[in-house]
C-alpha cells in the first residue's frame, strides 16, 4: 500500500499591506516626464510591465549568466537568473510588507545592461571603451531604461519612476554620479537607496550563490566533497542525508540547494525585521538617510555567504573552462569594436545614423558610445554571428 503523505500544515504568508517604510505611489518622486496614471495599474506595476515588454528584456534569454548559452539547455541564462531574483525578492517583500510591484520591477531590470558573454563580455567592452569613459553594465541598465529603448511616442526610454531607477543604479563612481542627475545624487551625499532597492540587490546575491552551486555541479566544475567546508551547503546537505539516506546525488543536491536558499531567505527576513524594529522608520527617506543598508543577513550568515562567494570565485568563475570562454568572448567583442570603430559604415543603417549624429555632438567618444551600446545589446549568438560576418567575407551579410 502506498504510504499516505504526511499532513502538510499550510501557514499563511504575511499579508500586511504596505508598511510605512515601504515605497508607495503617494510618496514617489515621480517620473522623468509626467504622465497621467493608469486606471488599472499602480505606477510600479506599469514600470514592471514596461520592462517585461522591452527589447532588452527579451534579449536576456540568449545572454550568458556564467555558462555560455550553447553549453547546455539547463544552465541559467541571464533571463532565468533574473526571474529567480524577482521571485526571491517578491517573497521577502511580502514578508516585510514592502512594495512587491516595485521590487519586482527593479529585479527584472537589474541585469538589462549586461553585454553578451557575462562577466568576460563586461571586462572586454570596458577595456575597448577605456579612452571613451569605460563601460559598466550597471550604468548601462539605467541607460537602456532612460534612453535606449525606443518604444514610446513621447519620450526616449521607458520613463520609469524614480524609485525603480534608483534601484537599478546599484553602484556608481563619484565622477559618473555627477552626470547622472537625481539618481546619482545619493552616491555623492552617501545616502542609501530604498528598502526595495536594497532587497533586489541582496536577492540577486542569494539567487546566484545558490544557482551557481547547482550549475557548477551540473557542469562538473565542482563536486560534492569540495563543498564540505561550505557551511551553508553542507548544513543543508547533512539534513537531507539524515532524513533521506537513500536519496540519489542529483535529488540530494537539488534538495540541499533548495533548503540553502530557503535558509538564506528566512535569515534575511529575520535579520531585516530586527533592524526595522530597532529603527522603526516611518518613511522611505528615513531608510535613505541611514549609514548602511537595513536589508541584510545576520552577521554569522553574512560571513558564510562571503566564504561561499570566494569558493565560487576560485572554483567556478576562474575555472579554466570558464576562462577559455572568456578569451573567446574577449576576441569576439574586441573584433566587433575594432571593426565598427575603424569602419562605421559596416554598421546597420540605423546604428550608422546614430554614430553620425553622436559624432557631431561629442566627437570620437560619441561614435564609441553608440558602438558600445550596439555591442552591449547583442545576445551571445548575435555577437558571434556579427563577428563571423565581419571577419569572413563569405559569411552571409
Ligand atoms: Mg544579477
Amino acid at each position: 500500500m502506498t504510504k499516505a503523505p504526511a499532513q502538510t500544515v499550510i501557514t499563511e504568508p504575511a499579508n500586511c499591506g504596505l508598511a510605512s517604510y515601504a515605497c508607495q505611489e503617494s510618496n514617489s518622486r515621480g517620473r522623468r516626464y509626467p504622465e497621467t496614471g493608469s486606471r488599472l495599474r499602480s505606477a510600479y506595476q506599469r514600470d514592471r510591465d514596461r520592462i517585461v515588454h522591452s527589447a532588452a528584456f527579451r534579449r536576456l534569454e540568449y545572454k550568458t549568466q556564467v555558462f555560455v548559452n550553447h553549453a547546455g539547455d539547463l544552465f541559467r541564462t541571464r533571463l532565468t537568473h533574473t526571474l529567480e531574483v524577482s521571485q526571491i525578492a517578491r517573497t521577502v517583500a511580502r514578508s516585510l510588507c514592502l512594495n512587491e510591484d516595485l521590487v519586482e520591477a527593479i529585479s527584472l531590470a537589474h541585469d538589462l545592461g549586461h553585454p553578451p558573454f557575462g562577466h568576460a563580455g563586461q571586462e572586454a567592452l570596458n577595456h575597448c571603451m577605456a579612452e571613451y569613459g569605460g563601460f559598466e553594465h550597471n550604468l548601462q541598465s539605467l541607460r537602456i531604461v532612460d534612453l535606449l529603448e525606443e518604444r514610446y511616442a513621447e519620450f526616449d526610454g521607458l520613463n520609469l519612476c524614480y524609485e525603480t531607477r534608483e534601484g537599478i543604479l546599484k553602484h556608481c563612481s563619484p565622477k559618473d554620479a555627477t552626470m547622472m542627475g537625481d539618481v546619482g545624487r545619493r552616491f555623492l551625499v552617501r545616502e542609501q537607496p530604498s528598502l526595495e532597492a536594497q532587497l533586489a540587490n541582496i536577492a540577486d546575491e542569494m539567487a546566484y550563490v545558490c544557482h551557481d552551486i547547482d550549475d557548477g555541479l551540473r557542469a562538473g566544475l565542482i563536486d560534492l566533497p569540495s563543498l564540505s567546508d561550505i557551511v551553508l551547503f553542507s548544513q543543508a546537505y547533512g539534513e537531507v542525508k539524515e532524513k533521506y539516506p537513500d536519496l540519489n546525488d542529483r535529488r540530494s543536491t537539488h534538495e540541499s540547494v533548495r533548503r540553502m536558499l530557503s535558509a538564506l531567505i528566512t535569515d534575511v527576513v529575520d535579520a531585516t525585521r530586527q533592524c526595522l524594529a530597532a529603527l522603526d522608520p516611518d518613511h522611505p527617506d528615513v531608510v535613505r538617510s541611514q549609514d548602511g543598508p537595513l536589508v541584510r543577513y545576520s552577521s554569522n550568515v553574512e560571513i558564510e555567504v562571503k566564504k561561499l562567494k570566494s569558493f565560487l570565485l576560485w572554483k567556478v568563475y576562474r575555472h579554466h573552462w570558464i576562462k577559455r570562454m572568456s578569451v573567446k568572448a574577449q576576441t569576439t567583442i574586441e573584433t566587433l569594436f575594432k571593426g565598427f570603430i575603424e569602419q562605421p559604415d559596416l554598421l546597420p543603417p540605423t546604428e550608422l545614423e546614430k554614430v553620425r549624429s553622436e559624432e557631431k555632438n561629442r566627437g570620437p567618444a560619441g561614435r564609441a558610445r553608440v558602438i558600445a551600446d550596439y555591442i552591449a545589446g547583442m545576445t551571445d549568438r548575435y555577437a558571434a554571428l556579427e563577428k563571423r560576418r565581419l571577419v569572413n567575407s563569405q559569411a552571409r551579410v
